[in-house]
Order: C-alpha cells, then sequence, then structure tokens
C-alpha cells in the first residue's frame, strides 16, 4: 500500500493491520463460519475519514468492503487482503420529537436507535432483533415488526448523506438527487458509503407481543392455522412462525411469535384466535415496551461468532406439502440453536408501488429463512448438511428470488438478479453512473451497465 502514510496523516480514526492490537476483533464478524484477513481495517470517525478511506481505496485498487453493524450473513463486512471501511464507531443520533425525525450513523444499531427514540415514545420500522445495524438493513429494504402498519424501513427514510466511489459527498432525498435516494432504498451497499440515514419515526408505546408456543406433534396443525391466519390480519398485527428447540427441554417445539401495533384492548381482540388456538406449551403473549419486544429473537442468533449458514427465499403459498417439509426438518433438528423461520410480510409494505423504491419484492408473502447454527467447526459438514437437505425438500415451494439481504455466497448466481426483481435495469444504469467500476462489489451486486 504506497499511499498507507498519506492516508494515516488525514485519517482521524483507527487504522489497523494484522498484528495491532484490536486486529482479531476488527476482522471478525456475526457468522464464526467467515474467517478472513483484510490488509487493513478503517475505523472511521466521521464524513472525512470516509472519503478518506474511499480515496485510498480507489488509488490503490483495493477490494472493499463496507460494515455497519457486522450482522451481513455471507460477511460482506470483511475480506481477504483488501480494505474494510468500518463505520462501527459511527454512532452520532439526532432526534426531533417534534418533527418526528431521527438521523443516525452508520454505525448505529437498532437497540441504539430504539434506545434514543423510545426515550420519546417513538420508533420507526426496524429488524426483528436488536443487534443487527441499521446500515446495512435500511440499504437491503428492512422487514420489521412494525412494516404492516409503518412500511419497510425504506419506506420510513427521508434523506440520506452518501459518499460514492469519486469519493463525493451527496445528500441526497425525494428533491435531492432523487435517482440515488431511489438506489439506495433496496440497492443495499452498492451506491457508497452512507455515513447517515435520516428517517421517519412514529409513536409506539407499549404494545402486545410475545410467542404462543406448541409441541412438534401439534406443528402441522398450528401451521396450517397460521397460514390461514395470516391474510385475515390487520396492518397492525404482526405473526410469524418459528420452529426452534425449547432451550429448557431441548425438544423441537413451534411457536407463533405475535405482535399487535396499537391499543392493547384492540389487540386483544384481534389476536384471540392465535391464542386460543391448540394446546399451546405456553402462551407468552402479554404487553411490553416496545424495545423489549425487539429484544424477545435476540436468543439464538444474538452471540457473534457462532458458525452459521443460512437459506432464504420468498414463498407465497405456504402448501401442506411445503409445511410438512419443514415439520420434518425441525424433528431432525441437526443443532438445538438452529431454526425454521417464515416470516409474514404485509400491509403498508406491501403497497407501495414496486417502482418507487429500488425494494422490488412489494407482495404480501413469507420471507422462509433456513438457519444452521453450532459452536464446533469440526462439526460444520453435519450442520450444513442439514441446511441443504431442508432447503431441497422446501424449495420446490418457494419463489426465485429472496429477501435480498438474505442472499447466501453460494446461493446460485441468477438468485441476486432475480431478488432485484423488475427494479434491476434502473439499478444497473444507476450503478454505471455512480460506481462505474464496481468499487462497491462485496454485496448482492449490481453489475454496472
Ligand atoms: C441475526 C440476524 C437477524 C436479522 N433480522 C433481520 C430482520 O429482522 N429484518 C431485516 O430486514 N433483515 C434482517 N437481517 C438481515 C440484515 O438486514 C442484513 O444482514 C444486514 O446486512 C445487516 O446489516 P449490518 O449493518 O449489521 O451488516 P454489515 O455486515 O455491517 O453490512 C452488510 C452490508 O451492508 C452494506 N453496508 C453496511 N454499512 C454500509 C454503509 N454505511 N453504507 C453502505 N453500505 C453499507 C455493505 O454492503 C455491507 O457489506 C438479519 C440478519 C441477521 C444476521
Amino acid at each position: 500500500m504506497k499511499n498507507l502514510e498519506a492516508l494515516s496523516e488525514g485519517f482521524w480514526g483507527d487504522l489497523i493491520s494484522a498484528g495491532d492490537p484490536g486486529y482479531e476483533d476488527a476482522r471478525r464478524v456475526w457468522n464464526g463460519n467467515i474467517d478472513r484477513r483484510p490488509a487493513l481495517v478503517a475505523r472511521c470517525r466521521g464524513v472525512a475519514d470516509v472519503r478518506h478511506a474511499v480515496s485510498f481505496a480507489g488509488e490503490e485498487g483495493l477490494l472493499v468492503s463496507l460494515r455497519g453493524g457486522g450482522h451481513s450473513i455471507p460477511g460482506y463486512g470483511t475480506n481477504d487482503g483488501g480494505l474494510v471501511i468500518d463505520l462501527s464507531a459511527m454512532k452520532g443520533i439526532r432526534l426531533d420529537p417534534d418533527a418526528r425525525t431521527a438521523r443516525a450513523e452508520g454505525g448505529v444499531l437498532w437497540r441504539e436507535f430504539d434506545r434514543e427514540t423510545q426515550e420519546f415514545g417513538l420508533a420507526t420500522t426496524g429488524g426483528t432483533v436488536s443487534n443487527t445495524g441499521i446500515a446495512g438493513l435500511t440499504l437491503g429494504g428492512g422487514l420489521g415488526w412494525l412494516m404492516g402498519k409503518h412500511g419497510l424501513t425504506v419506506d420510513n427514510l427521508i434523506s440520506a448523506d452518501v459518499v460514492t466511489a469519486d469519493a463525493e459527498f451527496h445528500s441526497v432525498s425525494a428533491d435531492r438527487e432523487p435517482d440515488l435516494f431511489w438506489a439506495l432504498r433496496g440497492g443495499c451497499g452498492n451506491f457508497g458509503v452512507v455515513t447517515s440515514f435520516q428517517y421517519r419515526v412514529h409513536p409506539v408505546g407499549e404494545i402486545l407481543g410475545g410467542m404462543v408456543v406448541y409441541p412438534l406433534d401439534q406443528a402441522a396443525d398450528v401451521a396450517r392455522f397460521y397460514r390461514d391466519l395470516c391474510p385475515t390480519l390487520p396492518d397492525e398485527a404482526e405473526a410469524h412462525l418459528g420452529f426452534l428447540t425449547e432451550p429448557q427441554a431441548g425438544v423441537p417445539v413451534v411457536a407463533m411469535a405475535l405482535g399487535y401495533n396499537g391499543p392493547l384492548d384492540e389487540g386483544e381482540k384481534v389476536l384471540a384466535p392465535a391464542r386460543q388456538f391448540g394446546q399451546p406449551l405456553a402462551d407468552l403473549v402479554g404487553p411490553m415496551p416496545y424495545v423489549v419486544r425487539q429484544t424477545l429473537l435476540d436468543e439464538p442468533t444474538a452471540r457473534n461468532g457462532l458458525h452459521r449458514y443460512w437459506r432464504s427465499a420468498f414463498a407465497e403459498q405456504l402448501s401442506d406439502q411445503f409445511i410438512d417439509a419443514a415439520v420434518d426438518a425441525a424433528s431432525g433438528f441437526s443443532s438445538p440453536m438452529s431454526f425454521i423461520l417464515f416470516f409474514y410480510m404485509h400491509g403498508a409494505a406491501t403497497r407501495v408501488p414496486v417502482a418507487d423504491t429500488a425494494f422490488s419484492a412489494r407482495r404480501v408473502q413469507w420471507d422462509v429463512d433456513v438457519m444452521g447454527q453450532w459452536d464446533n467447526p469440526a462439526e460444520s459438514d453435519r450442520h450444513i448438511t442439514w441446511v441443504r437437505a431442508t432447503w431441497d425438500k422446501m424449495a420446490p415451494s418457494l419463489e426465485e428470488g429472496a429477501y435480498i439481504n438474505h442472499v447466501a455466497a453460494d446461493d446460485p448466481p441468477e438468485k441476486v438478479p432475480a431478488s432485484y426483481g423488475s427494479n434491476l435495469n434502473r439499478l444497473r444504469q444507476l450503478k454505471a453512473q455512480y460506481d462505474p467500476t464496481n468499487l462497491f462489489r462485496l454485496n448482492p451486486n449490481i453489475t454496472p451497465a
């Protein structure tokens, strides 16, 4: 790196290379299966550092990773031999409670964002776990507990500050550089380094939420009931289905994860049929602050560094055969930390016209996820085999495209274009305009037109 000295002079954050204290932490990401060794991690303090790092990467012809919360499933936030532009130290959040807007920097995690906004009884659609980064999640679309009522995270994005591949700074919104703003709302990290996001926030107070848990011998009936329940739900309600292992008894169970983003008494009525179904092992649904609800699914994914292998796609229908395949796979979980999830997307998130944002998957559907998690790398083959075998059984009922943030590195190459769907051509044109050399290519990549 011939210009490293020049970079050091203009860079106020930390430059971390192999052998430096903190390098081991800086190179690692949430998915322990990813074991890469970048030449340099540039942990930025602000926009000026980001601009220096982007210029440096271009001049040196380096492979570039962008890192916010480090939760990319394929591990795009690190690489071998290149540069990581790491925003994890950029934690500024400024809420304007009167205007109901919040601006947050690219290193903020959802739990940090929620902490500030919930102090004033406000929130925007974030993910379903609290420790993902706002950056990667927002740029892929953002599916979360509030999406039925308030749309995806990108539907709540008002403006963004971004440093493009030529190191220029742009502050974009629906009025300022609307094309670039459009591309950021679903185009992942393809268009530049987003240094801050401005969101619309909504009043969200105490809500009804939690899980109803059933033994696996009721799972086929529960899943069919759940499938038929989903289309009857109002925008305020959320219902997801998870196959997982009950931690105390160590046996597979199925759970409906329910929520109601509105008055508690209305929620009690809407969720009553789900809570009265079958003979649950436990009904854990109750009133709780929104921030508590945001952490309910943190286990079993909270631990950084566990080994993970993930498959995902959208399903427009949950056929009996598909449900039976999921039940069968859950009865043979290769690890008690693995799970299968049906994540229901409906309401406001699905009513935005497809061409309004880069996020094209505006259908009522389920995001289906099969995730293997394990501790011991020596067991990797067994757990990866379980995920692949489960996927082979379920895949015939699934769409070609997935939620773009859930596409795995070893998915078939046509899955990325299928997931960008009908917006791909416009995205490719804009990629050619803003990143013609594909500097930002460690992502679900959009090749420049
Ligand atoms: C446990 C778990 C739960 C999840 N739950 C949900 C969920 O409920 N809803 C949902 O929508 N998604 C969910 N996801 C997917 C999640 O949205 C993606 O993994 C997302 O990429 C994580 O963002 P990050 O900032 O933490 O990741 P990082 O690894 O830091 O970044 C991922 C990628 O995003 C891009 N990126 C990151 N920061 C920037 C930036 N500042 N500027 C430009 N590009 C950037 C880059 O391409 C980067 O490689 C989940 C993932 C995990 C692992």
